[in-house]
């Protein structure tokens, strides 16, 4: 099979916490299964051919980093919107998630352009929310799960009506500290608060977004054997007990 594309959007600016050993868990997950993950990094003025790339990631960044790279990302807001709209899948991390929203209005009060693919908006607020996240989520009906992770940003987002949320915070501020939701999902879009890096200690949602990835490339939806995850599993169990630690909502 031909490899699975993934464009690493920006990665010399937005890479906060580690960010970067997402790419590293979905190239290691994709070879486990017999796949090879073909990263391109995507910068300014980048050519994003129509289907080419099976899945594309953003991390996460402060604001100075999102402002510098923000107007070139929105100039290829169509390119990635009809990448989506054909059946790539996302990964966005913090700043990558507020920047695929309409706008970020950071704390110096400068509204950065989004690329207007998730139904939300984002405006900084005065208070950093800072600390272990513990969410619930349910991507397919039934199948429910817990994310694990750790959240550091000002920014408050906040999802358009009806618009699908990742998870129910259990412990942690989510997306803005007070609604109890964090992150969105819209089809085979992922964007999340969640740091640490995310997918090392959420196994699951890594094979989820493969899986989505060569649903792209090949149509259908493959059935991944499991793998032997104990270490992952202990590293989730390690994050999800400091986020219940922590107290509840806050
Ligand atoms: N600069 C953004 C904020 O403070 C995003 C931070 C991040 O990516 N960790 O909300």
């Amino acid at each position: 099979m031909e490899p699975l594309a993934v464009g690493h959007l920006f990665p010399d600016y937005l890479n906060i916490y580690a960010d970067r050993g997402n790419i590293a868990v979905l190239s290691a997950r994709a070879e486990w299964r017999g796949y090879r993950l073909e990263v391109q990094p995507l910068g300014a003025g980048a050519e994003i051919s129509h289907g080419e790339h099976d899945l594309f990631y953003i991390g996460g960044g402060q604001d100075r980093e999102q402002a510098l790279i923000a107007p070139e990302l929105a100039s290829l807001g169509p390119a990635l919107c009809e990448a989506f709209e054909a059946g790539a899948a996302f990964l966005a991390v913090c700043g990558g998630y507020q920047l695929l929203g309409r706008y970020y209005r950071d704390q110096s009060g400068e509204e950065l352009p989004g690329i207007g693919l998730l139904p939300l908006h984002t405006v900084a607020g005065s208070r950093r929310m800072i600390g272990d996240v513990l969410l619930e989520c349910e991507l397919e009906p039934g199948a429910r799960r817990t994310l694990a992770g750790f959240e550091n940003h000002a920014g408050q987002t906040i999802l358009d009506p009806g618009a699908e949320p990742l998870g129910r915070v259990v412990s942690g501020f989510g997306n803005d500290g007070k609604s109890g939701y964090e992150g969105c999902r819209r089809g085979r879009a992922i964007g999340t608060y969640l740091h640490g890096p995310l997918l090392p200690r959420n196994p699951w949602l890594a094979d989820w977004l493969l899986a989505q990835a060569v649903a792209h490339r090949t149509g259908d939806l493959p059935v991944f054997e499991p793998l032997r995850d104990e270490l992952e599993q202990e590293a989730h169990a390690v994050s999800a007990r400091r986020a219940e630690t922590r107290g509840g909502r806050n």
